[in-house]
């Protein structure tokens, strides 16, 4: 079997979002599935909306999902003479032409098309000047672009892997710029050049990007390259099921590592945007996506990207992390946010982990630390309006809390069947539902309305900390309104 070789190559004129992140890792999996490379590649020709900052978040991208490559990043814009030459190689044969239509021009022809409701195609009036025209506007020094010589009849067509086979008639498609007239390569005939030279067999990218196929289709056959194998990806649709944007929240990929998502879960969410595993699994870790990937399970459909159900397969992944690599997460999560202490790795090592043990269950994301598992680790947590306004409503409530700490100063051992046995007794004798007590001490505790199992949560914080958080919620529910 010979080498499948895969690329992705982004342009970095703005973030890596989801989209792109999907590429990517198709490209990742199918390079990982068959052993072969994965090669990024830099298209970065277009100087001014290229930003060196897209391209560190690029690579910080691939490395958070964990997408090692096999080469050193490739950029476009260190190899422009190599586009160049091959673009003059293009004017010999008579397969581009030099374009001396200045920006003013086309754009007024273009105005002028579209005003009589034609769509603007080039014109093609420098393709059918003479060549003495040609010559002497170049001896005089006219500047001028190299425009490809489509040809004006037959078809072109391709069968993608994934939207079967395609074509257009030839002369829909326009003579398009391969060199600028400040001597600058375009898009098509850069990826072009580099495919070749690169040896990609496979191309994988969004669906976006037929309309270039078949322009570059021409370009691979001219250039003598056995044109690879394509791949269009289905679009990336909102809730809403507009195509995803910035208006859905998604600008780049590294905000869900901010946010707390997991790379796994990153991977497996994204995977399934298109995809889907042969055995109809919704939940698999990276080594199961490598093994079971083909491009032959991609839908022509669009997908839809869902941040409710991200959250759930990532509150699956956390679930199933190992200990040793839960406790690094937390201890990095709870660094960001101040709230570490170096005591959760020395004296205080079993309790922290038995901190992370309750609390796992419940994961979203890993921002749960320090938000909603947060009173395991500071006194400085704010109470829930929410849980306040469903949990603290018994007018006795104030003193039944204050009542019921102080009889926890007696209960010994101070664990989660002595402390539940207290409080049941206590709301028999109090006459009041142990539901009303169990739910207001949840607050009192935790500050939130759903947290682990109440008893657990005593516990875990101790006599000292139960007692005094019991006060000070009692002491809230004094402050006038
Ligand atoms: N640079 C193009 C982009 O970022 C992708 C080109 C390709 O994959 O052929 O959309």
């Amino acid at each position: 079997m010979s080498e499948v070789r895969v690329r992705f190559a982004p342009s970095p004129t703005g973030h890596l979002h989801v989209g792109g992140a999907r590429t990517a890792l198709f490209n990742w999996l199918v390079s990982r599935g068959k052993g072969s490379s994965f090669i990024l590649r830099i298209e970065d020709t277009d100087a001014d909306r290229s930003n060196e900052e897209m391209v560190d978040e690029i690579l910080a991208a691939l490395k958070w999902l964990g997408f090692c490559l096999d080469n050193t990043p490739y950029r476009q814009s260190k190899h422009l003479d190599r586009y160049r030459k091959i673009a003059r190689k293009l004017l010999k044969n008579g397969d581009a032409y030099p374009c001396f239509c200045t920006p003013e021009d086309l754009k007024g022809r273009k105005t002028k098309s579209e005003l009589s409701g034609r769509p603007w195609m080039y014109d093609g009036t420098c393709r059918h000047m003479s060549k003495v025209e040609r010559e002497t506007k170049i001896q005089a020094g006219y500047p001028y672009a190299l425009r490809f010589m489509v040809p004006k009849d037959g078809m072109t067509f391709f069968t993608d892997q994934v939207q079967g086979v395609i074509k257009v008639s030839n002369s829909s498609l326009d003579d398009f710029v391969l060199l600028r007239s400040d001597g600058h390569p375009t898009y098509h005939l850069c990826v072009v050049v580099d495919d070749q030279n690169m040896q990609i067999t496979n191309v994988i990218r969004g669906v976006d990007h037929i309309s270039n196929t078949f322009k570059q289709i021409l370009l691979y056959e001219v250039l003598g390259a056995e044109t690879p194998v394509f791949a269009h990806l289905p679009l990336i649709l909102g809730p809403d099921r507009t195509r995803l944007s910035k208006r859905h929240g998604a600008t780049s990929i590294l905000t869900f590592k901010d946010s707390g998502i997991l790379p796994e879960a990153m991977i497996n969410y994204l995977a399934l945007l298109g995809w889907s595993h042969p055995g109809k699994k919704e939940i698999f870790g990276v080594d199961e996506a490598i093994k079971e990937f083909s491009l032959e399970n991609i839908s022509k459909s669009n997908a839809e990207f869902d941040p409710e159900k991200l959250s759930w397969i990532n509150s699956q992944h956390l679930r199933s992390l190992p200990m040793a690599k839960l406790s690094l997460l937390a201890e990095e999560e709870l660094k960001i946010s101040g709230l570490w202490s170096s005591d959760y790795t020395s004296s205080h090592r079993n309790w922290f982990k038995n901190v992370l043990r309750a609390v796992q269950p419940r994961m979203r994301t890993l921002k749960d630390f320090s938000t909603s598992s947060r009173s395991f680790f500071t006194e400085e947590f704010e109470f829930d309006p929410k849980a306040i306004k469903k949990f603290w409503k018994h007018p006795l409530l104030e003193d039944l809390l204050i009542e019921l700490a102080e009889k926890f100063i007696c209960v010994n051992p101070f664990n989660s069947s002595e402390t539940e046995k207290c409080l049941r007794c206590f709301s028999d004798q109090k006459g009041v539902k142990a539901g009303l007590m169990i739910n207001s001490s949840r607050v009192a505790l935790t500050g939130q309305a759903v947290a682990p199992s109440l008893f657990e949560v005593i516990e875990l914080l101790g006599r000292e900390r139960v007692t005094a958080r019991l006060k000070r919620a009692a002491k809230s529910l004094s402050q006038p309104k």
